[in-house]
């Protein structure tokens, strides 16, 4: 039974006091638990620390839920998920309701689209709690029809299959979501995360505002988000560079959506070819927005990271007319803030092009950190204008 099953941490284990995360390496023995269940974690001395998800699979075994002796059962479910949609009142448009370990809830998200919530369990212990979890979004959020996008490697390394469909009722295929003076499509079941990259919404916004009159190129574009605030708030022209197949299908889709596609032009490229043509080319651009993936997934991966970001950023410098904005931006944990910092500021050192900081950019505000768990502060950017021309007013 769950109730009975305990994990005991090794002797100077005891980082789980803080942090939710517990690795195979800092557990002495488990008893009575199987994939899946919630166990109580103790010190080596036997003192309570904390309840949590188990799963001997993955070398992250167990993600504490809560420190108090509370049970992991509904009631603690739907108020988690009561405080977290509490949390983003007054949001509009795509949110995100939950989000895992900042919302305390590891292994848990869930986006909302209009009428439709995409939730997505990243672990063992979420997927096999789905019905209840579902009961509590819909508790908190009304009777709204769900679609699971589970992540396939997720669930490959937690050892589930994962779920994608609706749940217990089917809801349309595709939803437009408003987002600010632009709108976009969001096809369930297709594309990246659960459909749209939210962290990004705030940021989309803020370019937007800042891109009336400029010329713009969205260099890992997906489907086109930046591009289609940018032109919605008054830019003149856009590049968009991607190479995924499905998402180059979304930006098209997406530009027409919002009335600009005689004004945007679409890639089917790899950014760091395509910077390097447009640089030879001679061409220059008045907002540039730098958004890859994350190049350092690893902490090993990190030396060729770096240097990947070096290179891009280098680029888009050259690429930025006079009084040229950049947006530029990494999502990988393993690159700090002050590192990428330093990146970019060696790369318009080698480029050439003296850019001042107009702000730091973080995620969206539905996506929060919680500042003991440093994994959940991932993305960071830079706004930079290159010297010349006027400055805009930055909110
Ligand atoms: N800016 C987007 C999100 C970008 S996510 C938004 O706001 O919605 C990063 C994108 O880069 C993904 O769509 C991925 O397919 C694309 N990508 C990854 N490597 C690439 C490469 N070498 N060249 C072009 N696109 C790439």
């Amino acid at each position: 039974m769950a109730t009975l099953a305990v994990l005991r941490l090794k002797r100077g284990h005891d980082r789980a006091r803080v942090h939710p995360w517990i690795f195979k390496g800092d557990v002495a023995e488990a008893t009575g638990a199987e994939p899946g269940d919630a166990v109580t974690v103790v010190d080596s001395g036997g003192r309570f620390v904390g309840r949590g998800l188990f799963n001997p699979r993955p070398g992250l075994c167990c993600r504490i839920v809560t420190w108090r002796d509370e049970p992991l059962d509904d009631t603690l479910w739907r108020a988690r998920i009561a405080g977290a949609v509490a949390r983003r009142e007054g949001r509009t448009g795509a949110t995100r309701l939950v989000w895992s370990e900042a919302d305390e809830l590891p292994g848990l998200v869930a986006d909302r689209y209009g009428p439709v919530v995409v939730v997505q369990c990243l672990t063992l212990g979420m997927a096999r709690r789905r019905a209840a979890l579902v009961a509590a979004l819909r508790a908190a959020v009304g009777d709204v029809t769900v679609f699971s996008a589970d992540d396939a490697a997720s669930a490959a390394l937690e050892g589930f299959v994962g779920a994608t469909g609706w749940i217990d009722r089917p809801g349309p295929a595709s939803v437009v979501v408003d987002e600010g003076a632009a709108r976009l499509l969001v096809r369930l079941g297709a594309g990246h995360k659960t459909g749209l990259y939210l962290d990004q919404t705030d940021n989309r916004l803020r370019v937007g505002a800042l891109a009336a009159g400029r010329t713009v190129l969205d260099a890992f574009a997906y489907t086109a988000g930046f591009a289609c605030q940018a032109l919605s708030g008054g830019a003149t022209r856009a590049v968009c560079i991607e190479s995924s197949k499905e998402a180059l299908a979304g930006a098209i889709d997406n530009l027409a959506l919002n009335g600009v596609a005689d004004r945007a032009e679409v890639r089917d490229d790899n950014a760091f070819d395509a910077l390097r043509a447009l640089e030879r080319a001679g061409r220059q651009f008045g907002l540039v927005i730098l958004d890859p993936p994350p190049f350092a997934r690893t902490r090993t991966a990190l030396p060729g990271a770096l240097r990947g970001y070096k290179e891009i950023n280098l680029r888009a410098a050259r690429l930025l007319g006079p009084g040229g904005i950049l947006a530029t931006f990494s999502c990988s944990y393993h690159v700090s803030e002050t590192v990428f910092e330093d990146t970019v500021r060696s790369a318009a050192g080698d480029a050439g092009v003296r850019l001042r900081l107009l702000g730091a950019l973080g995620p969206s505000a539905d996506h929060p950190a919680l500042l003991t768990v440093p994994e959940t502060r991932y993305l960071k950017g830079l706004l930079l204008q290159a010297s010349a021309g006027a400055w805009p007013m930055v909110r």
